[in-house]
């Protein structure tokens, strides 16, 4: 079969590989829908995972089971599935202390285009089908469903980690994809005052239909100082970290209110350590807590998610910026999530 490959560290290209061979309680699929992700760009152009030889890409999609293990009791194949980015082996001591996504070691929840070939492949292996995959709901177009693999319960994730109660004043760093599903999660979740920090002007609007109700550009100054000017110099209760650079965190704690909560699900891709500024710590003693995950992954997450979409609560479509046809397109994406152009918040391979 032919997939699309990080070769080595800053090289990518297509390649033949075997199809992948399925376990008892594994599942193997092949891609209706395809999207690249900011992270692969990470793994490939970053080393951000280390080396990597031939392994293929992706770890964003939708498609059809093909085959099933004789221990899989609720997929079959035909069935058209969504597929989460994360996929943890769910008897692991790590999945039953609560954190799925630790599986195996930190961050080892991360197969796909980690551990393993990822879902640009003509086929592609699902671990522990049964715990993994969800049905893709009627009505729900596979396109728009590639964004429930990871754009969507990580910036959900974001939320959870925040903890967003009924009327809290949250701040969103960062509004790319990611950050623009932690916008959505925090209006469903019922923020009061929502502020979004970013500058590209797609973002933006996606952002104010989300539920944004304010825009913080970070290119017109500080951020802290925004906020603190839009909330009368009390700061806000959340945080959400989804995007920014070396200084986001440190800001994030300047903005926040004593007890507040933070989330970051943002990769920090440099420096040895993070600054914590010490009298908005409040010397220690600031009660303002730092939550920060991989987004957890399995099947009951990603049917709720699902569900969202389907009742229409969730709109996708706003993320799909760039539209391509046919499974050799998929070049074509990657480069583009590369090249990041300003009009573009994700592409999307339809096959
Ligand atoms: P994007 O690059 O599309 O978005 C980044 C956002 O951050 C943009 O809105 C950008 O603004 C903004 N930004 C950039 N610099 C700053 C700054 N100095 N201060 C404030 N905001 C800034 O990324 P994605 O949405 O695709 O992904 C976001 C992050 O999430 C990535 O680091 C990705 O690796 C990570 N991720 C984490 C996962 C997890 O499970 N935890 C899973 C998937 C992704 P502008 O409008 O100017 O572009
Ligand atoms: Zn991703």
């Amino acid at each position: 079969m032919k997939g699309f490959a990080m070769l080595s560290i800053g090289n990518v290209g297509w390649i033949e590989k075997e199809r992948p061979a399925c376990g008892p309680m594994d599942a193997i699929v092949r891609p209706l829908a395809l999207a690249p992700c900011t992270s692969d760009i990470h793994t490939v152009w970053e080393g951000a995972i280390g080396e990597r030889h031939n392994m293929i890409l992706g770890h964003e999609g939708v498609g059809e089971v093909v085959e099933v293990g004789s221990l899989v009791k609720d997929f079959k194949p035909g069935d058209k599935v969504i597929i989460p980015a994360i996929t943890p082996d769910w008897n692991s001591r790590e999945a039953q202390r609560g954190y799925s996504m630790h599986s195996g070691g930190m961050l080892a929840g991360w197969k796909f285009s980690n551990f393993k070939d990822g879902v640009f492949g003509e086929f592609f292996h699902v671990n522990d089908a049964d715990g993994n995959l969800a049905l893709l709901p009627e009505g729900v177009s596979p396109a728009e469903a590639t964004m429930l693999s990871d754009m969507v319960p990580t910036g959900f994730h974001g939320v959870e980690l925040a903890d967003v109660q009924f009327g809290d004043d949250v701040v969103v760093i960062g509004i790319g994809p990611v950050g623009l599903m932690a916008v959505a999660g925090a209006a469903l979740r019922g923020a009061a005052n929502l502020f979004a920090v970013g500058s590209r002007p797609n973002c933006v609007e996606a952002a104010k239909k989300y539920g944004a109700t304010d825009i913080i550009n970070y290119r017109d100054g500080s951020i802290v100082e925004q906020v603190m000017e839009k909330t009368g110099g009390r700061g806000v209760d959340r945080v959400i970290i989804a995007g920014g650079d070396v200084n986001t965190m440190s800001q994030a704690i300047s903005m926040l209110k004593p007890g507040g909560c933070i989330g970051n699900v943002n990769y920090l891709g440099s420096g040895d350590s993070i600054g914590v500024p010490r009298i908005e710590w409040g010397c220690g003693m600031s009660h303002k807590t730092i939550r920060c995950g991989l987004m957890p992954g399995g099947r009951v997450r990603m049917e709720k998610l699902a569900e969202l979409v389907r009742l229409g609560r969730l709109d996708l479509s706003l993320l799909l910026t760039h539209r391509f046809s046919g499974f050799e397109k998929i070049e074509e994406a990657l480069m583009l999530m590369r090249e990041k152009p300003r009009d573009l918040i994700k592409p999307v391979v339809v096959i």
